[in-house]
């Protein structure tokens, strides 16, 4: 008899069960609150469960920013902190803590990760320009449009396929890359952007091979590369697990290679360290200048960038702990457990698991729905109504109109369930992945959305949406009748 016939749990290696490497020390209740007050406050939120209040969320999995479980040491940190306007001691500690991870020398924080995209578009994108990315994320989108850019998604084709055993989807296709340059020449592009984890397929990494090709390309061409480490910590995760060059390389040696690759690393500190705040850094003196002065313009003065001491210190050892492979394993070994369970029930999902979170597909869970009603926001709205889960749609509402006014279809229609780091328990888990489950039986019953009010810019932040029919309410009455009275 193997291993897992005598024993019916499996801590390690294939289907393993997610373990909690940490203790629970402090916690927060939260509320599961009966299905007809979900219902009613998905209707207040406009169908839009970024307008729900968290006292109605039971498992908040919108996103992983900002929500990352903090470490005691990050916490008692933070009473260290100096009060400083200029010349904090507390930026010096982060200074060198992006040193010694990053590798490199000059840094300039700012309040959160958007801003950095703000500052380097402002910077280096000129009316005309082409900037190739393996993929956008929304504000990065934003940002360089609004500075008369357009953007090229250039990612291998692999990249976009739903199922895939691919272990790269995130890699750039260097034919593209190359074909790009030499049709709009390089001038044209003021650099290649590469997001490590992309976001909005699925959180799945690109290898160093890829980063050593594109680098080789961009290099004969003299064209700069910007690298995105909001997730920095779970690629160079993937990168030990799947590329087999660097399996018994440490994490954060991994770390340094990366961010050798680009000329300029902008992050997110809302994902790489568990705190808020970002910053952009880079070796080159001449690049820093360039964007220094726009710091004290739009985030703060350079020793703290919109942030308060208290962050910055607590980023200073978030970063440190993002080389743990203790800490940075958490979050993709309860994505994996969770995809691995809901395809075992044939639910559709992204795979290989990735980082972030758990990407159902919508275009095929709800079938019925056609796109332009917006299957992946229809199914956030469902999976929140009979779980209390909130999840964030990543399709066509993420998306924007052409100039006639119509939709740009999305390439996919994601349920996202963020899976922040070291927030939800097993058991949890396991009870969203049962709703989930039920949600599937019954997805017959799941109906479109439509807009009442749409924003020009981002519109699925704050747009307001609703049924166009009745479908929650059937959907409500069934819940009702297969879960009595449990909530
Ligand atoms: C979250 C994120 C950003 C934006 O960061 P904020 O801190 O939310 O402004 C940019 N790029 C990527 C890849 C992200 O995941």
């Amino acid at each position: 008899m193997n291993h897992q016939e005598t024993s019916s749990i499996n801590f390690f290696g294939e289907d393993a069960i997610p373990v909690e490497l940490h203790k629970v020390r402090i916690v927060q209740k939260l509320h599961l609150r009966p299905v007809e007050e979900r219902l009613d406050a998905i209707g207040k939120g406009g169908y839009n469960t970024f307008l729900l209040n968290t006292k109605d969320v039971f498992l908040d999995m919108l996103t992983d920013s900002g929500t990352n479980a903090m470490s005691d040491n990050q916490v008692s940190s933070m009473l260290k902190a100096d009060d400083a306007y200029a010349g904090s001691q507390s930026f010096y500690k982060m200074e060198q803590a992006l040193k010694e991870v990053f590798g490199k020398e000059y840094i300039l924080p700012v309040h959160q990760g958007r801003a950095a995209e703000n500052v380097v578009s402002q910077i280096f994108i000129k009316k005309g320009d082409i900037i190739p990315m393996n993929y956008h994320f929304t504000t990065t989108k934003a940002h360089m449009e609004l500075n008369g850019g357009k953007i090229v998604e250039i990612l291998t084709a692999e990249g976009l396929r739903i199922k895939s055993k691919h272990p790269f989807k995130g890699n750039i296709d260097i034919d593209q890359l190359k074909t790009l340059i030499s049709n709009h020449g390089a001038s044209k592009i003021p650099f290649i952007r590469l997001e490590a984890s992309t976001n909005l397929i699925g959180g799945q990494p690109f290898s160093i091979q890829n980063m050593r090709e594109v680098k080789q390309v961009a290099d004969e061409h003299g064209i700069m590369i910007v690298l995105d480490a909001s997730l920095i910590g779970e690629n160079a995760w993937f990168i030990k697990q799947r590329e087999a060059e660097f399996k018994n390389t440490p994490i954060k040696e991994i770390l340094r290679l990366m961010c050798s690759f680009a000329d300029i690393v902008y992050f997110s500190s809302r994902k790489v360290s568990s705190t808020r705040g970002g910053g952009i850094c880079t070796n080159s003196k001449e690049l820093f200048l360039k964007m220094r002065d726009l710091i004290p313009l739009y985030e703060g003065f350079l020793t703290y960038g919109g942030m308060s001491v208290r962050e910055i210190e607590a980023m200073a050892v978030g970063l440190m702990e993002t080389t743990d492979e203790t800490v940075i394993s958490q979050s993709p070994s309860f994505i994996e457990y969770t995809v691995n369970e809901l395809e075992k029930r044939n639910i559709p999902v992204i795979t290989p698991a990735g980082a972030l979170g758990c990407h159902i597909d919508a275009m095929s869970f709800l079938s019925h729905v056609p796109q332009k009603e917006y299957p992946a926001g229809a199914l956030a709205a469902a999976l929140y109504i009979i779980s209390g889960c909130r999840g964030m749609e990543r399709g066509t509402i993420s998306s924007v109109r052409d100039e006639n006014g119509e939709d740009v279809l999305a390439d996919m229609e994601l349920l996202r369930l963020a899976f922040p780091r070291r927030v939800f328990t097993l058991s949890q888990t396991k009870f969203l992945i049962d709703r989930v489950h039920w949600l599937y039986e019954n997805r017959g019953l799941v109906g479109g959305l439509k807009f009442v009010e749409e924003p020009e810019v981002l519109r699925f932040f704050m747009g307001r949406l609703a049924p166009v029919n009745d479908w929650p309410q059937k959907l409500v009455e069934k819940f009702k009748k297969d879960f009595g009275n449990s909530l």
